[in-house]
């Protein structure tokens, strides 16, 4: 390790997150030291953001911190788990200071909001990659799979889908200036939420869960392929944000995004129609809005129904949709 790799982390990755009692010791030693808890079964995941093709390159340091550690948060609260503490491995072309204050600003906020500690990493220089690897806890055998959905479910997702879509194609329009409703898209594509508190809640009432980072179709598809089921989507009911119906885009297109965009990063989760009243109260009291969006079905496949047509849709990419 060199003086300037030292430096770099003590000055920006040494204290984020306060003390724990499950944590001897994390950055500074060779490895950190961890206390397990009783009864809690662990939840590991890791995800890996590359320049060029999870964020442009134009985006903020501040925002590429906040949303590789909101990604990884998504992944726990998908499966109903309290994360507690993550590794980041992050090569740098260079030492820019005001690059690596903003992007350790953007982690510390959100670490902070969920209550996270960096307790380890590595540090190396290459082309800008971030890997965060994080880890969670469930009680034994509350965690929410995605192979869990019954024949019947309610399907459901959390928020608002296709804004971080719309954010994405107006980054790529390449405007010079940004409308507030273009902004609020925006950070909806920069600044996702991870809906740990909904995750909680679901413990004992979904029965299957996943969090949309590739888009509604692709992400409830892996649930279908889990369960061995199909499920159909009643096309009035997908949730659209205020921002996005003003955004200008074409409806068409607002479908597309909701259907096919990625990057939300709300929950799709299935749970029995016994369940529709307690997720009543998990909205309000999460003040979160959740949506019933269709039903599973005994047909494999994915189906949009409104009311003159059923069609299938693919569960993996525009082509079927726009055809159809
Ligand atoms: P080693 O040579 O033993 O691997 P390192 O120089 O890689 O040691 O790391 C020294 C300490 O700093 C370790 O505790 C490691 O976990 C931590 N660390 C290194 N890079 C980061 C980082 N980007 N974020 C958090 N902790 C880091
Ligand atoms: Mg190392």
């Amino acid at each position: 390790m060199s003086e300037s790799e030292f430096d770099i982390i003590k000055t920006y990755f040494s204290s984020i997150g306060n003390t724990k009692d499950w944590l001897i010791t994390g950055v500074g030693d060779d490895a950190a030291i961890l206390k397990p808890i009783p009864n809690q079964q662990q939840l590991i995941a890791i995800d890996t953001l590359n320049t060029g093709i999870h964020f442009l390159p134009e985006t903020s340091a501040i925002d590429i911190g906040y949303k590789s550690l909101a990604v990884n948060i998504s992944d726990i609260a998908a499966m109903a788990g309290q994360p507690l503490w993550f590794t980041l491995s992050i090569s740098l072309p260079e030492v820019d200071h005001d690059w690596l204050k903003g992007f350790a600003d953007g982690l510390t906020d959100i670490a902070n909001q969920f209550g996270l500690n960096l307790i380890g990493g590595d540090t190396t220089r290459g082309p800008l990659s971030i890997t965060i690897q994080i880890a969670g806890v469930v009680p034994e055998g509350k965690a929410l799979t995605r192979s869990g959905a019954q024949l019947n479910d309610d399907i459901y997702v959390t928020g608002y889908l296709g804004d971080a879509a719309a954010g994405l194609k107006l980054l790529q329009q390449n405007k010079k200036i940004y409308s507030q409703v273009e902004r609020q898209l925006l950070n909806r594509l920069h600044r996702p939420t991870p809906r740990v508190n909904i995750g909680l809640s679901l413990r004992g009432v979904a029965t299957s869960c996943i969090d949309i980072s590739d888009g509604l179709a692709a992400d409830l598809g892996h649930i279908l392929e889990s369960s061995h089921l199909g499920a159909e989507l009643e096309r009035e009911h997908l949730p659209f944000s205020g921002s996005l119906q003003q955004s200008g885009f074409a409806l068409e297109r607002q479908y597309e995004f909701a259907i096919y965009g990625g990057d939300d990063y709300e929950l799709c989760f299935t749970a029995p129609q016994s369940m529709r009243d307690i997720l009543d109260d998990i909205s309000k009291q999460t003040s979160c809005q959740i949506s019933r969006i269709g039903r599973i079905i005994h047909d494999r496949g994915l189906f949009l129904v409104d009311k003159t047509e059923k069609k299938t849709i693919s569960k993996t990419g525009f082509d079927h949709f726009l055809s159809s």
